[in-house]
């Protein structure tokens, strides 16, 4: 993917044999949220149990990819931490911000320390409140909150003490499901209490996949099954939407808590998001994308010959434009090679050219004199696709380059926990200048082909991408590209983000 947009990942752990390898679950936690790393690299952290610290739950949560907070190159720091974390249960998170700044008090999870066992609790989540702003409003009118971080991570834990503050032990499916009547949006939770009680929930409309199974005495929840699969578990299972798992008292239950309007599995989670190694109700990511550049292949009008070469964006566009290349029977070469080990650096060039240079290099050996078909996941704001094709052209000397994008255009905000919350930084927008349905004209296109300095520029059908994924239309969110938004709350904003992009207001439509 040309811009790099990501969301959250979950995990949660519980060992059920007791002895020494019963603290194990920070180990597994560890290796759950590494493996969901592509997820989010702002922040990781967790929440253990063990009623033989004074602190039953502890938190520990750092600014950093999963490897540099846990000091992995540092063996003795490294050691303390997983000898004071250690537990038999415990939830974990890594975060990429959509909502709130990057600090590190907005790292997950969350702890609300309380003397009562049921009502200390942490949680972390993956996804947004689409109606954040009036739960806000709410707390702070009717109920003299002061808020703090202005995030809706901290509205969701005043929600949830609220919903803890009986004098009696509360049944925590009760309170999920109360909980869920409040919240419009996209929430995939993972919660643990003082008791030893852990909830992992998915949202009534499964915007975002959960997956959970056995590994002999111990069970596993992660947001992919890739993270499951590399610590052992084979049999895992994908969490119905509108239900939770609730582990209590050394058993663990699956059970539903809301219902489900309607299932809205975002389509991007295969096109981009995902690990491609994952399976997301039970369509695999690798599949979907290989058939995704089967289908730009059936669409292609370009007459190809031997000066063309497919030359895929790595990483997230490489299974499309390997299959597409397959199809049209052109060689499929790695034109760009991506640089892995820039990570996340504050030092780096701030201008687009140079964050393009520091992520790939291109390879002139591939691509001079070439009509290059640059194949990508997507095009957001457009911004690194032109620098890209210059890039290619520039540097790569390539003849001409065709680009050929696996998803349809992003025509709208997300409101569901991807980071892209206004009309205003997204490209088709700018062009179309109102809502619209349907595929985008022709002439369109070509002005964007223009301005982006591509020779030509295709994207994939609606009807191709749903095809692609093999679920009906009806079961996934395209709302990015539709402009049909599954809930009462995102279709409201969908209609203030048009209204700010008209009035020139560049904030996020969600938040203040
Ligand atoms: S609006 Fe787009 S990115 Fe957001 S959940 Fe729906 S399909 Fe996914």
């Amino acid at each position: 993917m040309a811009e790099a947009m990501h969301n959250c990942a979950i995990a949660a752990v519980y060992i059920k044999e007791n002895g020494d390898s019963a603290n194990r679950a920070l180990f597994y936690l560890y290796k759950l949220l590494l493996n969901q790393q592509n997820r989010g690299q702002l922040s990781a952290g967790v929440t253990t149990y063990n009623p033989e610290r004074m602190q039953i739950l502890d938190t520990y949560k750092e600014l950093g990819p999963v490897n540099e907070v846990f000091k992995t190159s540092d063996r003795q720091q490294s050691i303390e931490i997983f000898k004071r974390y250690a537990g038999n249960k415990g939830i974990g998170h890594v975060r990429y911000a959509t909502s709130g700044s990057e600090e590190r008090s907005l790292a997950q999870p969350f702890e609300r320390h309380h003397g009562r066992k049921w009502k200390w609790f942490s949680f972390c989540w993956n996804g947004n409140l689409a109606n954040f702003q009036e739960l806000k409003q709410h707390l702070m009118d009717k109920a003299d909150y002061h808020i703090i971080y202005n995030t809706d991570t901290e509205i969701l834990m005043h929600y949830l003490s609220r919903e803890l503050r009986s004098s009696t032990k509360p049944n925590l499916v009760k309170v999920f499901s109360r909980l869920a009547q409040k919240l419009d949006g996209c929430f995939n939770i993972a919660f643990i209490n003082a008791f030893g009680e852990m909830v992992v929930l998915r949202d009534p409309y499964g915007f975002r996949p959960i997956v959970y199974g056995w590994k002999d005495d111990m069970f596993l929840v992660a947001s992919e099954s890739n993270a499951l699969i590399n610590c052992g578990v084979t049999d895992y299972k994908h969490l119905a939407p509108g239900h939770l798992i609730y582990v209590k008292n050394g058993h663990v239950e699956v059970k539903k808590y809301a219902e489900s309007p309607k299932k809205s599995h975002c389509m991007f989670e295969w096109v981009y998001f995902a690990n491609v190694s994952s399976v997301l109700d039970n369509k695999s990511v690798y599949i979907t994308r290989t058939n995704l550049g089967k289908e730009l292949a059936r669409n292609e009008t370009e007459t190809m010959d031997a000066e063309h070469v497919l030359v895929p964006v790595p990483d997230t566009a490489k299974a499309a434009g390997d299959a597409m290349a397959y199809e049209l029977k052109v060689p499929s070469a790695e034109g760009l090679i991506r640089n892995r080990f820039v990570g996340r650096t504050f030092i780096e060039g701030s201008s687009r050219e140079d964050r393009v240079q520091n992520k790939y290099t291109a390879l002139k050996e591939i691509m001079e004199g070439k009509k290059v078909i640059l194949v990508d996941d997507s095009i957001v704001r457009g911004s690194t696709t032109k620098q890209l094709i210059n890039y290619i052209k520039k540097v790569g000397g390539a003849k001409e380059v065709h680009v050929r994008i696996s998803c349809p255009p992003i025509r709208g905000p997300c409101f569901y926990g991807i980071d892209m919350s206004t009309v205003s930084e997204l490209l088709v927008p700018k062009y179309e200048m109102e809502p619209k349905k349907g595929e985008v004209d022709n002439k369109i296109i070509g002005k964007i082909a223009k301005d982006l300095g591509a020779d030509s520029l295709k994207y994939q059908s609606i009807a191709g991408l749903v095809k692609s994924i093999g679920k009906p239309a009806k079961d996934l969110c395209m709302a990015c590209i539709t402009g049909e938004y599954p809930t009462h709350y995102g279709k409201k904003l969908y209609l203030k983000a048009w209204d700010n992009f008209k009035k020139g207001i560049k904030e996020r439509t969600y938040a203040c």
